[in-house]
């Protein structure tokens, strides 16, 4: 018997599961075919979920969240710290407006995605887990009528797919929209470990309470000079704890992820926050971050197929935003879709206008706007290897109460700077980061 679906949508992560809720939801006959054991099984993210994406697909999901428990916390309080060795200097964001109107919450995926999968049947999609899409059916114009599965008897028909499989860009590369695999100063490797802490002791650690969370990224001194950042992230009665470098950057310096991972683990200041809870994890994880960016992006569209999220490598790393793009990538990529089907053609030149989408959408702005500042950071080391290291120096200077007159404080603190970077070089640098993110 032939099977056959309106739109086929490869991966259950949040671009597939998004752009299948939207065309579901418009009666469309769409399956969802997902290679791990159930959604989520097989993802990894720090995880910081924005709400906004999710309500534009799902207007009342803050509440249907907090009922379900699928996500851990609202995020209240967002921090930045930057180490040196021995110490870190901190600057930090609480807002109480996001207590009323959360902005994002912390997530495990493997509750998330199970929940949104749900969501996705309710509308009236097939979700079939356990099972890989192998290849592309084409017909004898070469145009892609389906997809193989692992399946006994797998194959599946459909107008059109929709490929969402994540930063592993394989069938992208089968569909001849990416030419070559994503090279190795294009993606970061993350490991994170979820530790065990009781609720009363994250809500301590973080001084919240209640539902409320907070986020802490860490940059500096651990990552050797790296390009890669590191986070602490409060869930509900566990710690999300991890960092991501460029695969590059790891195989340059030969060091191991969860070598660096230790080292984050063991510096001063988070070893004094978690303390024995450092040693509790009950869940290790590794995962691929596509970091490229727009210069990396391959081609999201074509006759019969359009191509969502981290396989479309839209994400924004210095603001760690993946979900969220892969969440409005996958809605942009459905609403094209149901235009498709009004019109009953699924062409190139009709599927381009997802491509349009996108660019109209704060997805390519962002990612335009930041498309050479990692390359800028990479041509300049010393952003990371000195910069952390002199603002805690000229910290410790200036809180150190020593004896030395404050006039002659500020002249030491003023000659440590120009030690490490001359006037002429500050502000070149300065000019430099401005340059890369204007
Ligand atoms: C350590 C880490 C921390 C992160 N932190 C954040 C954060 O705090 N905030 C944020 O917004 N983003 C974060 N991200 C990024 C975010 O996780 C991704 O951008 C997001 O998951 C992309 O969603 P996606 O649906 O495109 O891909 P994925 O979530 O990777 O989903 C792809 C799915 O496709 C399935 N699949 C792949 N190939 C096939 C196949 N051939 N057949 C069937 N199924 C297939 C996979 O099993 C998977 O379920 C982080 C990522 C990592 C690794």
């Amino acid at each position: 018997m032939k099977i056959e679906f309106d739109v086929v949508v490869i991966g259950a992560g949040p671009s597939g599961l998004s752009a299948a809720y939207v065309l579901a939801k418009k009666g469309l006959k769409v399956a969802v075919i997902e290679k791990g054991e159930y959604p989520g099984s097989k993802s990894v993210m720090g995880g910081v979920l924005y709400m906004n994406p999710l309500k534009e697909l799902i207007p009342n999901v803050v509440q249907l969240l907090k009922e379900s428990k699928a996500v851990e916390r609202n995020v209240i309080e967002q921090n930045m710290w930057l180490v040196n060795e021995n110490s870190v200097l901190k600057i930090g964001h609480r807002n109480q407006k996001w207590k009323e109107k959360p902005n994002a919450f912390t997530v495990l995926r493997a509750n998330f995605d199970r929940w949104f999968a749900k969501q996705v049947e309710a509308a009236g999609a097939l979700v079939i887990p356990k099972t890989k899409v192998e290849d592309f059916i084409k017909n004898g114009d070469g145009k892609i009528v389906g997809v193989k599965t692992t399946r006994p008897e797998g194959d599946v028909y459909c107008k059109a797919v929709v490929v969402s499989e994540g930063v592993n860009p394989l069938l992208t590369m089968k569909a001849g929209l990416r030419k070559k695999d994503i090279g190795a100063k294009d993606v970061a490797i993350a490991v994170k470990e979820i530790v065990d802490v009781p609720e009363a002791v994250v809500n301590n650690l973080f001084k919240v309470e209640g539902d409320f969370g907070a986020t802490i990224e860490i940059l500096g001194s651990w990552s050797e000079g790296m390009v890669g950042i590191g986070f602490l992230y409060a869930n509900r009665d566990s710690i999300s704890i991890g960092c991501g470098v460029l695969i590059e950057d790891l195989r340059r310096k030969k060091v191991k992820p969860y070598e660096l991972l230790e080292n984050m683990k063991n510096h001063p200041a988070i070893a004094d926050l978690l303390g024995d809870y450092r040693n509790t994890t009950k869940e290790y994880l590794a995962h691929l971050i596509p970091e490229g960016g727009y210069y990396a992006m391959p081609k999201v569209y074509g006759d019969r197929i359009l191509v969502c999220g981290d396989a479309a490598m839209l994400v924004n790393s210095v603001h760690r935003e993946g979900s969220n793009h892969a969440i409005t990538s996958g809605r942009l990529a459905g609403e094209t879709l149901l235009e498709a089907f009004e019109k009953g053609d699924f062409s190139e030149k009709t599927l381009k206008s997802y491509y349009d989408r996108l660019n109209d959408s704060f997805i390519i702005k962002d990612l335009y706007k930041y498309k050479d500042l990692t390359g800028t950071i990479e041509k300049n080391r010393h952003f990371i290897e000195i910069y952390p290291d002199m603002l805690n120096n000229a910290a410790t200077k200036f809180l150190d109460v020593d004896g030395t007159p404050k006039g002659e404080e500020q002249l030491e603190i003023l000659k440590m700077i120009r030690e490490n970077r001359s006037l002429g070089g500050l502000t070149l640098d300065a000019l430099k980061l401005w340059n890369s993110v204007r």
